[in-house]
Parts: C-alpha cells; structure tokens; sequence
C-alpha cells in the first residue's frame, strides 16, 4: 500500500506522438464525409489506437488497404519513399506525420551516404522508423553501403560484407544511450574514420533520464506504455538496472497481479512517449486508492 507516489520529471506523451495525434484527430474533423486511415500503428499504444478506431479511424497494415482517392496518415515513424510514392500514385490526400526527430535522422543518414561514409544505423533492422531511414537513404545514394545493428555483437559480421574504412553512424530515435556509445567505441575500433550522429530524439533522452533518477530513488517502480512500444521497454530496463523492482504495464487492470505494491510506501510512476495522458490518469487513480 503506497504512501507516496512519485512521477518522473518526463514522462508520457512527447510532441512528436501529439502531433501525429493531433493531426489525425484534425483530418478526421476536416474530412467528416470519408474515413480517415492510418498506415501502420500511427503510435506503438493500443489502447490510443482503439480511442481513434471508436472516432471512425481505421489502422490497416497494408498500402493495399488503403483505397484509393483516400485520406491516410504515415506515422510517427515515417515511411519508405516507395510508399510515399505508392500513396501519391494512388491519388491519397497525404496527412504526413512523420515526427520531424524522425525526418532529421532520415536525413543524417542520407548526408552520411552522399559524403561515401559505410551507414550503420543502429536499431532493429525490422522497425519501421529503422526501414524508413535506410530506404530514404538508399534512394538517395543508389549503392551506397547501409546496415542496420542492434548490438556491438551483430556489428562485427554486419561489417564484413561492406567497406568499412569511413563508417559514420545514425540511431533509431528511441534507441538506449548506453546501447548507441557502445557502438560508437566498438567502431573506433574498427574504422579509420568514424562520423558519428547522436540521433537519440531529445524527448527519449529526456524520459530514460528521468526514469533512472527516479528509480534509483524508489523501492518500486510503474512504467506505463505499449509492450509493442520500444521507448517504453527501454524505460522499463533502464528502472530495473537503476535497482528498482519494476513491471511494465499496457493497462490498469495488470497492476492487480504485481505483489511488490503491497508492501512499498512509495511507487515511482513513469510512461513511454506514446502513452496517452489518460491511461497514466488511470494507474495514479488507483494507486491512490491503495494509498
Ligand atoms: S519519441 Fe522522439 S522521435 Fe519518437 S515521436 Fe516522440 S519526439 Fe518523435
């Protein structure tokens, strides 16, 4: 039974996700006599993707489900130019919400390829803000050498295939620190020459910050946030190295099974930057209660 409840200093949603939210909300007002689609989760929480799906927003998965002569909106985190172009071709009113943290990555690596840097991007191959950043920068500089790695491990057999005299280096936006610096000293190692662009967005920067400085003040910690959401788990593991007794959680009904809250008198409180205002509103309604 908690006593006290403590909120990171960061934490929930960032601008990048308000935006696109925003922007969805907004078509869906503008264009009240057609359905508004979003291509791919427009942000990694469920529970936000129902709310729009309630207001008539429809996600689908594939370019193919969406007609054409439709509204759509690209995510947060981007979309390969091939699609982009897909959309236009199909005769789509475009809603780009690309967050522009993401647009500045994209373009850090295209500039890394025209200056004839080895790119290695470092994230998970299968994201789809990592495949946006790849594509756009393979567009950009046809044969250009780009590689995607989410651990020093995969890098060294990831290298062997492409030159790797001047490697210059990108992040996915939500990426660990510590994850992105042990890349950057493994390929100093490595490389003659190494260009290096932190791309870690400043909102992700500013949540694991304020994540491991509550947890390393807390017996126990809430992370709050989409099991599909990449910043949020990486908050949940920055909380548990950080010493804290720690569960992630999508919704307020998991808390039930988590026996640390039973016996702390105080909890710490953070949520990923896709985690909507009000499922956090949520999890402190009931954590006063047992308070
Ligand atoms: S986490 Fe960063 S990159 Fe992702 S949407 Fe938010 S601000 Fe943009």
């Amino acid at each position: 039974m908690p006593k006290t409840i403590l909120i990171a200093e960061h934490a929930g949603f960032c601008h990048g996700v308000k935006r696109a939210v925003d922007k969805t909300l907004d078509a869906n007002a503008h264009y009240p006599d057609q359905t508004v689609y979003v291509l791919g989760q427009l942000i990694h929480n469920p529970q936000e993707i129902e709310r729009l799906a309630q207001q008539g927003i429809k996600t689908v998965a594939h370019l193919d489900d969406v007609p054409a002569g439709s509204v759509c909106v690209v995510r947060t985190h981007g979309a390969t130019p091939e699609v982009f172009d897909a959309l236009a071709e199909k005769g789509v009113t475009l809603q780009d919400a690309t967050c522009p943290d993401v647009s500045l990555v994209q373009n850090k690596a295209i500039q890394l390829a025209q200056e004839g840097y080895t790119v290695v991007i470092v994230g998970k191959a299968d994201h789809p803000e990592v495949i946006g950043i790849k594509a756009h920068a393979e567009k950009a500089v046809p044969g250009a050498h780009i590689v995607a790695v989410q651990t020093s491990a995969e890098l060294v057999p990831a290298l062997q295939q492409v030159p790797r005299r001047r490697v210059g280096i990108v992040s996915q936006t939500t990426q660990l620190e510590e994850t992105f610096f042990d890349m950057v000293k493994t390929l100093s190692k490595l490389a003659k020459e190494l260009k290096v662009f932190n791309t870690i967005c400043p909102a992700t920067f500013y949540r694991q910050n304020a994540a491991a400085d509550l947890a390393a003040k807390v017996p126990v910690m809430v992370v709050v946030g989409g099991k599909n959401s990449s910043n949020t788990s990486h908050l949940a593991d920055i909380c548990r190295e950080a010493g804290a007794q720690t569960v992630h959680i999508e919704t307020v009904a998991e808390l039930d099974a988590f026996a640390p809250l039973k016996n702390t008198t105080t909890v710490g409180v953070t949520a990923g930057a896709s985690t909507p205002e009000w499922v956090v509103e949520e999890v402190l309604d009931y954590l006063k209660c047992l308070a």
